[in-house]
């Protein structure tokens, strides 16, 4: 109780913001795929559809918007820190995910070597060598008068850097989040450690040892420590903001009792199986939070963002086997194609946003950063972000982005096999959508699809279409120069990539 005079302060200016501010629940899921839910996305209704059972989604979807195009970055840690500080990852530049410090995770590459990109992630302290500096969303939150809690994995900084520990960059709560991007184990029994697969106990999962021994899965024990958090928020009457951030459906794997048996009785394999029903466990920690709303009347005055941080693991070389396929789109997490960037997105605000709605706005992941900030009354404060707000695609301005170009930037090797995976640089505007790869010996070097006429990403029209492709390079070589983009360098020459043209 150090900075008792502070927080009183702290505690009446809160309480007379209080009662005007919404509670805001942003619930992000690990590595859940585009069609990994019973909610369709695209125009039809899929097999995947069938297979997944996520009620909870459908409700969600029922009361709020869809957003059917909507993106995230290939992998984990890009994604995280576009969304705690709004800036695209060419600019942040933690372009793979982190784990330990000064390490980088790139796989090698038998033509490029990969540049000093920032390994330890996110840092409150700008001393902190190979960090993105900035002050990140909950910090923004807590100084209006919110309960900033973070619930599950938070993969911000690297071990041993402030960024490792969510309440160092503006979380006043902090339930299981640290330095890695997955559980040890998902089950109360392993308690939630890697030591039953002889795994590095860097991946067990801090601060939840009353569950140690009992048979719960960590989705349920997450949810459980959530909504305790909130419930204390809220009676302690102060505006909340919860991070809900799932471990699943991230591998590793494990059997989920509640839910298994449908699963195998529909003859899937195994890890199919054991996927499922941990996106059905999944959607129950999201039913249990819109019970928790409903019960405590607070649903009216609550936000509910459901998102993925990209999409399923489909390729083969990264934890293991795949497990889902994301189809009708090509490739899976890690991937410049639809499968790996392509997510399932829904917002619900009372009030604001048509229940039922439907947008097919171009949306990327930098977006929540603004977006959030003025769901809580800081839209008129110049914070500088590369995402723009979606509040006025919730209010009903389609026209609020069109035109507008999506950018993805990876100069690194994550290591997967796929369609689409490797060091790469991408722009999406329009419906049209070209790759440029990083490899110089790679053919083609260039992908160009039309997204509208071929979302499966079959045909390359970069040589059918010389015109569309040379504007799109231009316009992504213009943005990555803006940006400062990092590039790769080629082993042989000693040169730096070039940039498309
Ligand atoms: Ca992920």
């Amino acid at each position: 109780m150090r900075f008792v005079g502070l927080f009183s302060c702290l505690f009446l200016l809160a309480s007379s913001a209080a009662e005007e501010k919404p509670n805001i629940v942003l619930f992000l899921v690990d590595d859940m795929g585009w069609q990994d839910t019973s909610v369709p996305f695209s125009d039809e209704v899929t097999p995947f559809n069938k297979r997944y059972r996520t009620p909870n989604m459908e409700r969600l979807a029922e009361d709020g918007v869809k957003f059917t195009n909507a993106y995230a970055c290939s992998i984990c840690s890009p994604t995280r820190i576009s969304l705690m500080t709004g800036m695209n990852a060419a600019r942040h530049r933690v372009t793979n995910w982190t784990l330990r410090k000064n390490a980088s995770n790139d796989r090698k590459h038998p033509v490029l070597d990969f540049p000093e990109w920032n390994v330890n992630g996110l840092s409150p302290d700008p001393r902190i060598e190979r960090t993105f500096h900035a002050r990140a969303l909950p910090d923004y939150l807590k100084v209006v008068g919110y309960e900033t809690i973070h619930v599950g994995k938070a993969h911000f900084g690297a071990v041993g850097t402030p960024g490792e520990d969510p309440l160092n960059i503006g979380f006043s709560v902090n339930i299981a989040g640290h330095a890695a991007g997955g559980p040890g184990s998902f089950l109360g029994t392993q308690n939630f450690s890697a030591i039953w697969r002889d795994g590095d106990e860097i991946w067990d999962v801090p601060g939840l040892e009353k569950y140690h021994g009992k048979d719960i899965f960590l989705t349920e024990a997450l949810t459980r420590e959530g909504l305790a958090s909130v419930d204390k928020a809220v009676k302690e009457e102060k505006p909340f903001f919860l991070y809900m951030s799932h471990y699943a459906v991230h591998v590793p794997f494990a059997e989920d009792s509640r839910f298994i048996e449908r699963y195998k009785a529909m003859g899937l394999d195994e890890k199919e199986a054991m996927y499922a029903a941990m996106v059905e466990g999944m959607d129950k920690s999201l039913g249990d939070i819109l019970d928790y709303l409903d019960e405590n009347k607070l649903s009216e005055n609550t936000i509910v963002m459901f998102m993925s941080d990209n999409g399923g693991l489909s390729a083969h070389g990264r934890g293991g086997e795949p497990h889902t396929h994301n189809r009708p789109l090509s490739s899976g997490k890690g991937s410049a194609h639809e499968g790996g960037v392509r997510v399932p997105m829904i917002v619900k605000w009372p009030g604001f946003a048509e229940a039922g709605g439907v947008s097919e706005n171009p949306v990327i992941i930098e977006d929540f950063f603004p977006s959030i900030l003025e769901m809580a009354g800081l839209g008129d404060s110049v914070i500088e972000a590369d995402g723009r707000s979606i509040v006025p695609l919730l209010k009903g301005s389609p026209s609020a982005s069109s035109g507008r170009p999506l950018f993805w930037h990876v100069p690194n090797n994550w290591g997967g096999r796929g369609p689409g995976i490797g060091p790469s640089s991408t722009i999406l505007k329009n419906g049209w959508k070209l790759i440029y790869y990083h490899n110089p010996e790679r053919v083609p070097r260039y992908e160009l699809f039309n997204l509208e006429e071929d979302l499966g990403e079959t045909e390359n029209l970069a040589d059918s279409n010389p015109e569309k492709r040379d504007a799109l390079a231009k316009e992504l070589a213009a943005y990555l120069e803006s940006v400062e983009a990092q590039m790769p360098t080629i082993k042989a020459t000693g040169e730096l990539v070039e940039l498309p043209r």
